[in-house]
């Protein structure tokens, strides 16, 4: 079997700059805020938080703790039944450290968190609630788990004040077995996203997926008609890129010219607006995206 091991030329990025992206960076130090951006070393981040106004300025925080009870086959989170508690303080210290930073649009994401009652879903909403009083310029976008189908504690986050409500069906209806955690279902994420928009008609719904991981054409146009008839709004496309050896392979590299085949055929599909390009990742330049084509 082969094996790919050379990244192609429109994978290789460079080093972080930008006079916003440095000042954000220091703005960042002592909030005690954990981005997804950093900790993850996105490729992204002078584009995402550097991005054309510090209103515009996008970035990724990592709610509910490092450790999560699911084990998807393309994600380097660590994994355990048992994850330490959430931290009550949480959703006030993040608010208030969002309203020092000052920043445009937060992409709040979390692990996903089995082994509570409620998935978590309580805390995630009184975190942007918090934020929403206390800073009520800054645009939020959630992307959660799917709460194990419990479609309550979708609406229980979608009616929390959000902006937009994000659920990442990451692959295929075919490949979903093979890529993400057994609990997670493609038509369960579906009903995640039809959920939230009828739970709140003017949120804005979003989701994702990564193409280089054996999808077939005929998977993604079914996967994007299935999102449309569950009125999802925009969509990202995204280079799966492996980890760790311990994780799935990648089945091939995806040309930038096969993204925008597959962003223009999005559009034309209904979707407002859609990301994508082999660096995408589904938080990509949101807060630009989002004032770009929500706003105006
Ligand atoms: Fe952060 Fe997401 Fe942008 Fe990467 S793509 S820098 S994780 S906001
Ligand atoms: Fe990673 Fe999310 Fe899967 Fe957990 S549920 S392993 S955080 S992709």
């Amino acid at each position: 079997k082969k094996t790919i091991t050379r990244l192609p030329e429109w994978l290789k990025t460079p080093i972080p700059n930008g006079t916003n992206y440095k000042k954000i960076k220091n703005d960042l130090r002592g909030l005690n805020l954990h981005t997804v951006c950093e900790e993850a070393r996105c490729p992204n981040i002078s584009d995402c938080w550097g991005g054309s106004s510090k209103s515009a300025a996008t970035a990724t925080i990592m709610l509910m703790g490092d450790t999560c009870t699911r084990g998807c086959r393309f994600c380097s989170v660590k994994t355990s039944k048992a994850p330490p508690p959430l931290d009550p303080h949480e959703p006030e210290n993040t608010a208030e450290a969002l309203k020092r930073w000052g920043l445009g649009y937060v992409v709040l994401t979390s692990v996903d968190r089995d082994d509570l009652l409620d998935g978590g879903a309580r805390h995630f909403a009184e975190t942007i609630i918090k934020i929403k009083q206390k800073a009520p310029t800054i645009l939020v976008e959630a992307l959660t788990g799917d709460y194990a189908g419990d479609l309550e504690m979708v609406k229980v986050v979608a009616l929390s004040g959000l902006d937009v409500y994000a659920h990442n069906i990451e692959t295929t209806e075919a490949l979903t077995p093979f890529v993400r955690d057994r609990r997670a279902t493609f038509r369960q994420s579906l009903e995640v996203l039809r959920t939230a928009k009828e739970a709140k008609p003017d949120l804005i719904t979003k989701t994702s997926m990564m193409l280089g991981l054996g999808e077939t054409e005929s998977g993604i146009w079914e996967a994007l008609r299935a999102l449309r008839e569950s009125s999802v709004d925009v969509i990202t496309f995204g280079q799966y890129m492996r980890p760790t050896k311990r994780h799935m392979p990648v089945h091939e590299y995806i040309t930038p010219d096969t993204f925008e085949m597959w962003r223009q055929r999005a559009l034309d599909m209904g979707f407002l607006y859609c990301a994508s390009g082999p660096l995408v990742r589904s938080s990509y330049k949101a807060g630009e995206a989002f004032i770009e084509n929500v706003l105006k």
